[in-house]
């Protein structure tokens, strides 16, 4: 029996999150029993080099022996108090530092719980129930952002699930991502009644989307009229993108930012935090009640800080940067040689693969109209060449530190072998 149907007898479908079961691109999921630097291994201990990063938080390549030290030291004084902790103030205080637009910050164990409180408060702080987000775009599984999502729930076709009331959905307006006419005519209709936009603000759950010019500065400049709050979902890009996330990148001040995946550094944790007066509304300080057992954990933390301060060192975003142009323009060079349609989109180590005569890709549309078919086969060619990609047409791509041009080399080398079978 394999690995995935012994798995699939106790866990529905067989995994703990649905794009892991490779419905996206047919056949069984690989399982994973260990990894190090850019590579991933399978229980035969084959290796794969890993573009997933398990989805993100691993920029640092995986097993960094400095980050595990850290997680090994803080586990043998104790695994979890309830009760504060030095090293969450020290956590707290290097991101205020990467992040200026945070003034304070709150720790919580997921995207999705940082999301999620982030908009209660914003609509604690507004008084306002209306939200605005992206189609396409993924905040994780809370119900009032489970609306037209990215992500697994583009996989599947399933844009709204059942079991979010209609009422709440109705509280979710859902706009095009880049469409700047369309978020100023809502907000001269409407902006009073609303209470927030959350953007990714470069999409990374519609595969890879970069902000068209104008845009976010649209959203900044609605908010200001508006009243309403701007919340960066920066749980994907915060710390990957440049070492204080898309804000520093676009030079753009959110309101409030929600953060993930790197910020535990392969660990459960998230966090929100952004404007003083805002997040002063949150319990104990305020109103607006949000809590968590295992939140601010201090093995989370441990992994978490020791993965920001690696994060310093010098040239640390531009060999990413490089070595990510390196892997676009020799997958584009091997498509054109073999006469494959291929579009791509990279902002630093965060990358996207479109088999589409459309170049860049810049709206839902565009990258719903890509070759799914032609991926599938691409996803699974690559993966017998021992190239791990995101089982999915729809996941952005991940580089790491550990990344070596010979492992681009190999990538590419692999591409061309596939492309000449698709
Ligand atoms: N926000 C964004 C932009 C994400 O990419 C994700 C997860 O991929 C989330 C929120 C949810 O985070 P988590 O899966 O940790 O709940």
């Amino acid at each position: 029996m394999s690995l995935f149907s012994d798995a699939s007898r106790f866990i529905p479908g067989g995994v703990n999150s649905p794009v892991r079961a490779f419905r996206g691109v047919g056949g069984e999921p690989v399982f994973i029993e260990r990894a190090a630097g850019a590579r991933i291994f399978d229980q035969n201990d084959r290796g794969y080099i890993d573009y997933v990063g398990s989805w993100g938080p691993m920029i640092l390549g995986h097993a960094h022996p400095t980050v595990i030290r850290a997680v090994q030291e803080r586990a043998a004084l104790g695994l979890s108090f309830g009760a504060p902790t030095r090293i969450e103030t020290q956590v707290a205080q290097r991101i205020c530092e990467i992040m200026p637009s945070i003034e304070l910050v709150r720790m919580v164990s997921s995207g999705t719980e940082a999301t999620m409180s982030a908009i209660r408060l914003a609509r604690g702080f507004t008084g306002r129930d209306k939200i605005v987000k992206f189609e396409g775009c993924y905040h994780g599984h809370s119900d009032s952002l489970l609306v037209k999502a990215g992500s697994g729930a583009l996989t599947f076709g399933v844009p709204t699930s059942p079991g979010v009331p209609k009422e709440f959905a109705a509280q979710t307006i859902t706009l095009n991502y880049n469409d700047i006419a369309q978020v100023q005519q809502l907000f001269s209709d409407s902006g009073n009644e609303i209470a927030c936009i959350i953007v990714e603000p470069i999409a990374g759950n519609m595969n890879c989307v970069p902000p068209v010019p104008g845009f976010l500065e649209t959203l900044r400049a609605v908010c200001d009229q508006s009243g309403a709050v701007l919340i960066f979902d920066e749980v994907m890009t915060g710390f990957r993108v440049a070492r204080g996330g898309a804000q520093a990148l676009y030079n753009i001040r959110p309101d409030l930012t929600t953060l993930g995946k790197i910020v535990g550094g392969g660990m459960p944790v998230g966090a929100f935090g952004g404007r003083r007066d805002i997040m002063e509304k949150i319990a104990p300080l305020g109103p607006v009640y949000q809590a968590g057992t295992l939140s601010g954990n201090p093995v989370a933390m441990a992994a978490g800080l020791a993965t920001l301060e690696l994060l310093d060192q010098p040239q640390f975003y531009e060999q990413i940067a490089a070595r990510t142009t390196q892997l676009m323009e020799g997958l584009q060079h091997a498509a054109k040689l073999a006469g494959i349609a291929l579009s791509t989109n990279h902002v630093c180590g965060m990358f996207g693969l479109f088999f589409t005569d459309q170049s860049p890709v810049r709206y839902f549309r565009e990258v719903m109209a890509c070759d799914v078919e032609r991926f599938k086969r691409f996803f699974h060619g690559m993966l017998n060449e021992g190239i791990y990609l995101a089982p999915s047409a729809f996941e952005a791509g991940f580089l790491s530190a550990a990344h070596t041009p010979a492992d681009i080399d190999a990538t590419i080398a692999a591409a061309k072998k596939v492309f000449a079978t698709l």
